[in-house]
């Protein structure tokens, strides 16, 4: 038995499980895509209102590392390019493009692989970026990106741990897809060379762990039982836990020869190359007691939540939040018109009975409990102070952004502080001033070098008006001397 580590803090929080089976989604009217996938990067639209798509069909391409294709996840007519709400702490309404569906599904021809071996590395993130694959675990970080690494790579970790309580999607696809996510982890252990594969799981999904030991069927891959420790589910926590390594904050696993993959996103993979069908469905929970029938749904990127809700049983009377994600890092929505994207896992109708109303806040009393069971070692009440008073560089020294923002802090705090909702509003000052010194630090440049054109311009008119007046007297003095030889 593999002997496990534990990382700092974390919480053992009460299950909410989920054990009807997975549904299929009805084809929604309408498909909506956001063209902003990660902060300030957008996907460009290449179909023009009025087109007809297929599903599968590229309809928004990626020009930077930070975002991936969208496809059509039905057939249809694209309806319109205009601001719809999207799913965004703010409520924001961005761009999005919308597919009327014309309930056909008419499908373009895949092209499946029936090797991947035969393929190179290149050629198979290649694949995946075509494909539109991006991080299902929540952070919807294209995977091509992620995988274009030059560190060597000597183990790959395929996390099946879920991040949150509520959240049951990655348990429901694992039951039902062990051998598809299994051949996924081995592409990605080709694509990386990577030796060593663990795929962990939850100590409390004992039927996905019985999926998976049936399917796996080489000694490369290890599947390891975790403690349900909030949050295990991260990243860098994982990884201490399976194999005792801390990375350090600023340092990224790939330092250290770890990459992490969700268990959704190798399930993706495995579609993408084997079948050539691009990432256009993803599992999703619908849960929270205001929800009349919870289910985890397979259902199509781009479908309206409100239709999925419908198909749940709507909601019942009490319901009283709408939140996109789970009850610790989910952000609150204002609207059940707003699409599932490609990030989300879980939509969460929560009633009074599961909302606990924060009482009013008080000052901190210095308990210093926010820091025992921060999973990142960092001091939450310095952060907080330093981000209220507008402190911005100190909150960089003091690591502001290894904060994952799971919400221990604020779940422990006695004073009832809004610590994350300060960390995030920080983190967005700091966000808009490092984008306001880029552009005054581009405007500079472009002065700097406008002033140096000028002055280039201004030298080499200057050379070519002395080497006029040098020719000019070199003439009149030949015609001066041919005049002395008459
Ligand atoms: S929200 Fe951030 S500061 Fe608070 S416990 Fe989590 S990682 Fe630590
Ligand atoms: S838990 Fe709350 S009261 Fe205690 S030190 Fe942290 S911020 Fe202050």
């Amino acid at each position: 038995m593999t002997k496990l580590a534990h990382f700092h803090g974390g919480l053992k929080l009460a299950a909410h499980t989920l054990s009807a089976p997975i549904i299929d989604s009805s084809l929604p009217e309408e498909l909506i895509y956001p063209l902003l996938q990660r902060a300030h990067h957008y996907a460009t639209p290449i179909v023009k209102i009025n087109d007809r798509v297929l599903k599968g069909q590229m309809i928004a391409s990626a020009n930077t590392p930070f975002t991936a294709p969208i496809h059509a996840a039905s057939s249809g007519i694209v309806k319109a390019i205009e601001p719809r709400i999207i799913a965004h702490p703010s409520n924001l309404t961005d761009d999005c493009l919308v597919i009327e569906t014309d309930g056909l599904d008419t499908a373009l021809t895949f092209s499946p692989c029936l090797n991947y071996q035969n393929e190179t590395p290149e050629n198979l993130r290649a694949k995946i970026h075509q494909a539109g694959i991006v991080g299902l675990g929540g952070a919807a970080f294209p995977t091509a990106t992620k995988l274009a690494i030059e560190q060597d790579i000597h183990t790959l970790i395929i996390n099946g741990a879920e991040c949150e309580p509520y959240i049951s999607c990655d348990a429901s696809l694992i039951t039902q897809k062990a051998t598809e996510i299994v051949q996924g982890a081995l592409i990605l252990q080709y694509i990386l060379q990577a030796k060593h594969c663990i795929i962990a799981v939850e100590e409390n999904m004992s039927q996905a762990e019985k999926a998976l030991q049936q399917a796996i069927s080489t000694d490369s891959i290890q599947l390891i039982s975790v403690p349900a420790i909030y949050p295990t589910g991260g990243e860098k926590q994982l990884i201490q836990v399976l194999t005792g390594t801390n990375i350090p904050a600023k340092s990224l696993p790939t330092a250290y020869g770890f990459i992490c993959q969700n268990i959704g996103t190798a399930y993706a993979i495995y579609q993408a190359i084997t079948h050539g069908i691009p990432l256009i469905e993803r599992i999703i929970t619908i849960t929270g007691q205001g929800i009349n029938q919870p289910h985890n749904i397979r259902t199509r990127i781009g479908t309206p939540i409100k239709h999925l809700i419908a198909q749940c049983g709507g909601y019942n009377k009490d319901v009283q939040r709408l939140i996109m994600g789970g009850s610790m890092m989910g952000i609150a929505l204002s609207s059940d018109a707003i699409a599932v994207t490609k990030a989300s896992n879980c939509i969460l109708a929560m009633t009074g009975d599961e909302l606990t109303s924060k009482p009013a806040e008080m000052p901190c009393i210095r308990c210093g409990d926010c820091a025992t069971v921060c999973p990142a070692e960092l001091l939450p009440q310095q952060l907080y102070w330093y981000g209220r008073s507008g402190q911005l560089e100190q909150c960089q020294d003091y690591q502001l952004f290894s904060c994952i923002e799971c919400g221990c802090c604020d779940l422990v705090c006695p004073s009832h502080i809004p610590l994350v909702q300060q960390f995030r509003a920080t983190k967005g000052a700091i966000s808009i001033k490092a984008k306001q010194s880029e552009q005054a630090n581009l405007a500079k440049t472009r002065f700097q070098n406008q002033q140096q054109r000028r002055a280039r311009e201004e030298q080499e008119q200057l050379a070519k008006a002395e080497k006029r007046q040098a020719t000019i007297e070199k003439m009149k003095a030949a015609s001066l001397a041919k005049k002395k030889t008459l």
